[in-house]
């Protein structure tokens, strides 16, 4: 899988991914990054992007000429990869690859949605800055808004990284344990039961003894109640759409 990453800040991207699962994963050539530096396709001799919001208002806006030239040469990018993979006579296929925009106003991200992503072969990942970016190139190129939680940070670039680690621990090979994803929090529509390890215990407090019975049937059991409960305690509303899978509500 493929990310491509407009962004002024490039090196925050690759720095942050080069570090633990992520880090190995592009260093084994499982997934792919290509950060693209908006700066580079300034439309003047400072290096700059931004410019003044029309109507008023504080702060600058990201303009749309350097977003749509950094998106076209991903473009080109994508397309030269493709003619290099397969039979340079064969007319490349009309595809239509996946823009997330970052963006506090786009949809809230959760684990289905890096599921989704993760089965694109490409992925493009626009990071605003300032006061975000003009209108026109978000509806010309963009396909998915995305935000990562009700606040404002200042720039795509956390919200692009936060996507891209949940989207790769979906894709094949990337965990060691495959299995380790299918037992997450969200991943049955709950949140994961509490976990232990050793010294049995800590502190005086001891791990639960059904825990340590060997009884597997029992243990899934127990394990089950715990996320209930939890799940039930915390977010309720993840409990009510539980219920109403299981045609319980
Ligand atoms: N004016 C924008 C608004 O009120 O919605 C906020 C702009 S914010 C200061 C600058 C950039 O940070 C945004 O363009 C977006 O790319 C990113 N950003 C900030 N908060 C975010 C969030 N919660 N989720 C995703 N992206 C966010």
């Amino acid at each position: 899988m493929n990310f491509h990453v407009i962004t002024l800040f490039p090196e925050m991207i690759e720095s942050a991914l080069s570090e633990s699962i992520t880090g190995r994963a592009l260093g084994q050539g499982i997934v792919h990054l290509n950060t693209v530096s908006l700066r580079a396709f300034s439309q003047n001799s400072y290096g700059s992007v931004d410019d003044y919001t029309y109507g008023g208002g504080a702060g600058m806006l990201i303009q749309c000429e350097p977003v749509w030239q950094a998106y076209q040469e991903v473009l080109t990018r994508i397309e030269d990869t493709d003619r290099e993979e397969k039979d340079p006579l064969i007319p490349m296929k009309e595809k239509k690859v996946r823009v997330i925009y970052t963006s506090p106003g786009g949809k809230l991200f959760n684990e289905k949605m890096a599921y989704e992503f993760s089965r694109e072969e490409d992925l493009i990942i626009l990071c605003g800055h300032y006061e975000g970016i003009d209108q026109r190139v978000i509806d010309r190129i963009v396909t998915d808004e995305v935000s990562i939680g009700d606040y404002v940070l200042t720039g795509g670039e956390l919200p692009a990284l936060v996507i891209m680690d949940a989207v790769m621990r979906r894709v094949p090979g990337v965990l060691n344990n495959e299995d380790s994803a299918e037992t997450e929090s969200f991943e049955n529509g709950l949140l994961e039961y509490p976990q232990y390890t050793r010294p049995s215990e800590w502190m005086g407090v001891k791990v639960p003894d059904i825990i340590l019975s060997g009884d597997h049937v029992k243990v899934d059991i127990w394990r089950h109640h715990e996320s209930l409960e939890k799940t039930k305690e915390r977010r309720p509303e993840l409990y009510t759409e539980w219920l109403k899978s299981r045609g319980i509500w």
